[in-house]
């Protein structure tokens, strides 16, 4: 039976003989269906049009993305800590290259992602490297494929292993989450971000939306709260999520003043 993957999010939904009706993450406002319509692909099909590729950020970050660009388009991360191998955030494409590529740097112990726009197959990433998923209870209404690799995690914050913390910050979803890793940026520490935090067009600045295809703003006390949740970490660089969207220094200050240009935008102050 095939797993029917959304061409416009990514999403895999569970076991169906048939495509479902809709696909419930692209109607909501967050995200949108395409003007040809609701279309529908499985692995298969997807492993014969495109591959994954790969960048080298720093030691231990890897980038993985999809040539050419699939759904939503974002790459994942594979970071490589003393305590473990992540897999930050997800892509739909798994295919055999990169399941041998990432088992020779020693597989994956847990998978952890932002926000449901990059579920996608993170149930055939479990299975292939026999890791359990973290996401966050108040997005678990989201979830399309259940499976007993997923694993729920409800509070602020949950640390993988030393130097290694999911961060609940909210906005963009009630759940949006970020991963802190102490030890990046040669012990500056790293934020992987997703969208939850997202690195501007000129990887100067960071913005924040509810949705971003449909221009949706956030409130400036939502915007607020995701500054207070990272106020207690250390960090340096900020990993958006599409290749390019890096900003590569100075991240905690980048944070501090878009939250600021943010806040003070919609409050209507000019002057930031
Ligand atoms: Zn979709
Ligand atoms: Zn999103």
């Amino acid at each position: 039976m095939p797993f029917f993957i959304c061409t416009a999010c990514g999403t895999q939904y569970a076991d169906g003989a048939a495509p479902p009706a809709q696909c419930v993450i692209c109607e909501e406002e967050r995200q949108y269906v395409p003007p040809r319509g609701q279309t529908w692909t499985t692995l298969g099909p997807l492993a014969q049009s495109h591959v994954n590729s790969y960048r080298q950020y720093e030691p231990g970050i890897l980038g993985i993305g999809t040539q050419p660009a699939f759904a939503i388009g974002q790459r994942a991360l594979l970071l490589r800590t003393p305590g473990g191998n992540v897999l930050w955030d997800c892509i739909s494409l798994i295919d055999d290259a990169t399941v041998t590529l990432i088992k020779s740097l020693g597989g994956i112990q847990a998978i952890a992602i932002s926000h449901p726009h990059f579920y996608t197959t993170m149930v055939e990433w479990a299975r292939a490297f026999v890791c359990p998923i973290h996401l966050h209870a108040a997005d678990r209404d989201w979830v399309q494929r259940p499976d007993a690799a997923i694993k729920h995690w409800d509070g602020e914050t949950l640390k993988l292993w030393d130097g290694v913390t999911l961060v609940r910050c909210g906005g963009h979803f009630p759940g949006g989450t970020v991963l802190h890793w102490a030890g990046g940026a040669n012990g500056k520490g790293v934020v992987c971000a997703g969208d939850i935090l997202t690195v501007a067009t000129d990887r100067k600045w960071l913005s924040f939306m509810r949705s971003y295809p449909n221009f949706i703003p956030l409130s400036a006390r939502e915007v607020e709260a995701i500054g207070q949740a990272l106020k207690p970490f250390a960090f340096d660089t900020i990993y958006g999520h599409y290749f390019d969207r890096v900003i590569g220094k100075d991240g905690k200050q980048v944070l501090e003043k878009s939250v600021a240009r943010y806040v003070a935008a919609v409050e209507g102050k000019r002057g930031y």
